[in-house]
């Protein structure tokens, strides 16, 4: 398959066609603008918005017009972004885009029949407009993702989880479901600290948190709420099925030994405070059930679950 390389503003490199599964056609974008739109148009939308997924909508529908197609699909494999819109359909034609030397990533058109040189041509064109406005979207997501995330364990942080928790409460609410929270904090970590010195310290929180992510579920969101704290929010879950969840995790730190240099190895465990939503809850009165039910579990001896009701 051969790929195609725009690098912004002037060469346009090669095309190409293929075809891929599927055959079924599918109504072109429906938000389609009545006439061609020209290109300081076409820049003028795209400016408009930082927002990946709407910057690519807007591109989408901008050239549905001149080049119909059933889908749009963006990959850009080393951020993990695999945005796309409308559906699979017969024939497909991909781009490499890159702008300065700088892989942004590939982007696929689909449709039923066979893209035209002519189309290909006009989408060739409509790109070179997009890749800066794509990149400048592309380094704010970035941005976004790093402002949520916690450098040393490459969890969620305390920002994000308190967005989660707002959503995931009012889904709750919607839904009629209800929304466990758990609160974890690591057992005498400060000892640790004193024994092996900070840089083991930070290697115990770092497996901890690979423990915590590979023990929950994927639709489970684990969280560094700060220090040797971390908060898991397992949403749709009951009471039952939380206290099991909640000693599932505990199983999994007890079982989070990290070797020492003299051959040892240091065992951890944590305390686990566990809260269940319930109506008229808010973040906060779930979390400081969840934190009181944590200090009960250190105050009945460490290295157990407790929850509130
Ligand atoms: P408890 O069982 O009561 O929770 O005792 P503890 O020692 O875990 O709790 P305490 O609050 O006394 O100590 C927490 C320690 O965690 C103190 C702090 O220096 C350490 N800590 C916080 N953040 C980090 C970090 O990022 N890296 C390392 N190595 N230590 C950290
Ligand atoms: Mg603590
Ligand atoms: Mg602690």
């Amino acid at each position: 398959m051969i790929r195609q390389i725009i690098q912004a503003p002037h060469d346009p490199g090669l095309k190409t066609d293929s075809a891929i599964g599927g055959g079924r056609q599918f109504p072109a974008e429906r938000n389609v603008p009545s006439q061609l739109i020209s290109t300081p148009q076409l820049l003028h939308r795209l400016q408009t918005t930082l927002d990946l997924e709407e910057l690519l909508g807007i591109f989408s529908s901008s050239i549905a017009w001149r080049i119909p197609h059933d889908g749009l699909n963006f990959d850009r494999e080393n951020s993990g972004i695999h945005l796309s819109r409308g559906r699979l359909s017969r024939h497909s034609c991909r781009y490499n885009l890159m702008v300065e030397q700088q892989e942004l990533g590939e982007l696929k058109l689909l449709r039923g029949r066979k893209f035209r040189e002519s189309e290909l041509a006009a989408l060739e064109e409509a790109l070179t407009v997009l890749v800066y406005p794509l990149r400048n979207a592309l380094l704010y997501h970035e941005a976004l993702q790093a402002a949520q995330t916690d450098p040393l364990t490459g969890l969620l942080n305390r920002n994000a989880m308190n967005r989660a928790v707002e959503r995931e409460l009012a889904v709750a609410r919607r839904t009629g479901g209800s929304l466990a929270m758990l609160m974890l904090d690591v057992d005498h970590f400060k000892r640790i600290n004193d024994h092996h010195g900070h840089h083991y310290g930070d290697q115990v929180l770092a497996a901890v948190a690979q423990r915590l992510r590979a023990v929950t579920r994927k639709s489970d969101m684990v969280f560094r709420f700060g220090g040797e704290e971390f908060v898991i929010l397992m949403a749709g879950t009951d009471p039952q099925a939380a206290v099991l969840g909640a000693n599932r995790v505990l199983e999994a730190i007890r079982l989070c030994q990290l070797p020492l240099k003299c051959g040892n190895q240091v065992s951890v465990t944590a305390s686990i405070g566990l809260s269940v939503s319930r109506e008229g809850d808010s973040p906060d009165s779930l979390f400081q059930r969840a934190d009181q039910a944590m200090y009960q579990a250190k105050r009945a001896g460490r290295n157990r679950v407790e929850w509130t009701d």
